[in-house]
């Protein structure tokens, strides 16, 4: 039996509940059906047969999950710190024991590679282990004298809060988003992205058996219009931390106006990638063309606009190019792929229309630029690059937010920052150049929240997180997201 085979025998094992019981939603502790009895269907990308019935909750499903989490919020912000850390540390021990099942169980509800799904899955339980370790400190302020005044401050967890999180990595971004939130003391109510709900289901199981209290962290499973919209709307819910698409997030912060919501936002990226010509032109190449085609290129950080000094712009092209056709597309589950199959026939759409907006605006297409054959007949797009490509094309200036990599020379410092800064989205940018003075130069004028100097995305879980324009409101990371989930209050003593 190859290891293929191997996997694919795994998987079904680990699908069989959710075939035949579905995803159903939780609320207080207990695993319930739609108020409705309504479901939907959840399909795998890999051949679009149906993997789950997914409970369809809505207002009433989340009014629930509100009051089961209003009322577990007094009990879990009263718990000492030191016992959450222990308690999330179980989780993440059992999130580590259930690994291969979390990352088979993604890899195909979400047609990511294996390769990387279980890393995320590895990497889900490293945010658990990362916040249960600040959850002593969480509530942690200063005193600060003044003449006949002693002024104390300290944080406090702001209540029951709503997590609303998109289909890429959702394992990984759920545990993101929900573990500092638990360390903070808050109880959780999330809404997990209706095209990839399987995940979510095993996150909140994992965490009950691991000892969290019942209404903590309750899931309502739904459409973003219908179970999204009512807990943006919801007088319980005191926050709201959402990832996904920019005008969902402008959704949002209309829905949750009445309620005067606090809001973060992670919203999507136009990421440039600038190479000059000093630079280790084989690094460079490598990680370009691991940050557009790894995870499909659904990733919010990817480099999916690559800059490229006009001296080495043939030859770096033709090296990207070489590289993203010799890229295996294939089934998630085989441990050569690379490229799986997108999320869902609606993106795959949305992905193969860039390809004939490229032609039409003039564009040469390096590499790709057509649905490529796969296993089972899914969403399957080949890598791509679009050379020739110029700065006032929706190539160069829209997420596409697949395996497509859009290329423009520049001149010199000057343009390449202006090309670089002149989009809506300001998430990430990576540089390359031997040049210190120059890189200190353009990260102190690049327009994104995050930059990495001769490195792909690698992340320090301390270091902030979020984007600047229009990729986002607010950091996570560290003390970041303590203080989104948090109250400061101050208490001033005569003396
Ligand atoms: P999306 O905005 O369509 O959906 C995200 C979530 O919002 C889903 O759970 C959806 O059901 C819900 N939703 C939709 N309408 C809603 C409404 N009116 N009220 C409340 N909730 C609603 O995004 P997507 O297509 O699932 O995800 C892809 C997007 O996410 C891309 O733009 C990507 O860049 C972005 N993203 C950003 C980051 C980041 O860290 N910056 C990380 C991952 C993904």
């Amino acid at each position: 039996m190859t290891a293929f085979e191997d996997n694919l025998g795994k998987a079904e094992t680990y699908l069989a509940r959710f075939r035949e019981h579905g995803v159903l939603n939780h609320i207080g502790g207990e695993a319930v059906p739609a108020v409705s009895g309504e479901t939907f269907q959840s399909i795998s990308p890999v051949d679009l047969i149906p993997l789950a019935d997914v409970a369809k909750g809505g207002a009433d499903d989340v009014d629930r999950a509100a009051k089961a989490a209003k009322e577990a919020f007094s009990e879990w912000r009263e718990m000492p710190g030191a016992e959450r850390k222990k308690l999330l540390h179980k989780i993440a021990d059992a999130i580590v024991a259930r690994a291969e099942e979390i990352s088979f169980v993604e890899s195909v509800d979400t047609g990511q590679a294996i390769r990387f799904m279980s890393k995320a899955a590895l990497r889900g339980a490293e945010n658990f282990r990362f916040f249960a370790d600040r959850a002593s400190e969480a509530r942690d302020g200063q005193a600060l004298r003044t003449e006949g005044q002693l002024n104390i401050t300290s944080r406090r967890p702001i209540g029951p809060v709503g997590i609303i999180t998109p289909w890429n990595t959702p394992f990984m971004l759920s545990t993101w988003k929900i573990a500092p939130a638990l360390a903070a003391g808050c109880t959780v109510v999330h809404k997990p992205a209706e095209f990839s709900p399987l995940t979510a289901r095993l996150l909140v199981e994992i965490a009950e058996e691991a000892g969290l209290p019942k209404g903590v962290w309750n899931l309502v499973n739904g459409m973003g219009e219908d179970a999204g919209k009512a807990l943006t709307e919801h007088p319980d819910i005191k926050a709201i931390g959402f990832v996904g698409e920019g005008r969902t997030g402008s959704m949002i912060m209309a829905q949750g106006a009445a309620t005067l919501k606090r809001v973060h936002f992670e919203l999507g990226g136009k990421n440039p990638v600038i190479v000059f010509a000093d630079s280790d032109l084989e690094r460079a190449a490598d990680a370009a063309v691991f940050m557009i085609y790894s995870l499909n290129g659904e990733r919010c950080t990817s480099s999916s606009r690559l800059l490229v000094e006009d001296s080495i712009y043939d030859a770096f092209t033709a090296k990207v190019a070489e590289r993203a056709s010799r890229i295996k597309v294939g089934h998630p589950l085989d441990p050569d792929t690379v490229v799986g199959p997108l999320i869902h026939p609606v993106h795959e759409k949305k992905v193969l229309s860039y390809f004939d907006i490229a032609r039409s605006e003039g564009a040469t297409i390096a590499t790709g630029g057509e649905k490529a054959d796969g296993p089972g007949g899914g969403c399957y797009v080949k890598p791509t690059l679009f050379t020739d490509a110029t700065h006032s094309m929706r190539i160069s200036k829209e997420e596409i937010f697949g395996p497509v990599l859009t290329a423009m020379p520049f001149r010199d410092e000057a343009e390449a920052l202006a090309l670089a800064n002149d989009v809506e989205y300001g998430l990430t940018a990576y540089l390359w150049t031997s040049d210190l003075t120059r890189a200190l130069r353009m990260t102190d004028r690049l327009e994104a929240g995050m930059m990495w100097v001769n490195s792909e995305n690698i992340r320090h879980l301390p270091a902030p997180f979020g984007g600047v324009k229009n990729s986002g409101i607010g950091r996570d990371g560290g003390d970041w997201s303590f203080d989104f989930y948090m109250e400061t209050v101050n208490m001033a003593f005569a003396t």
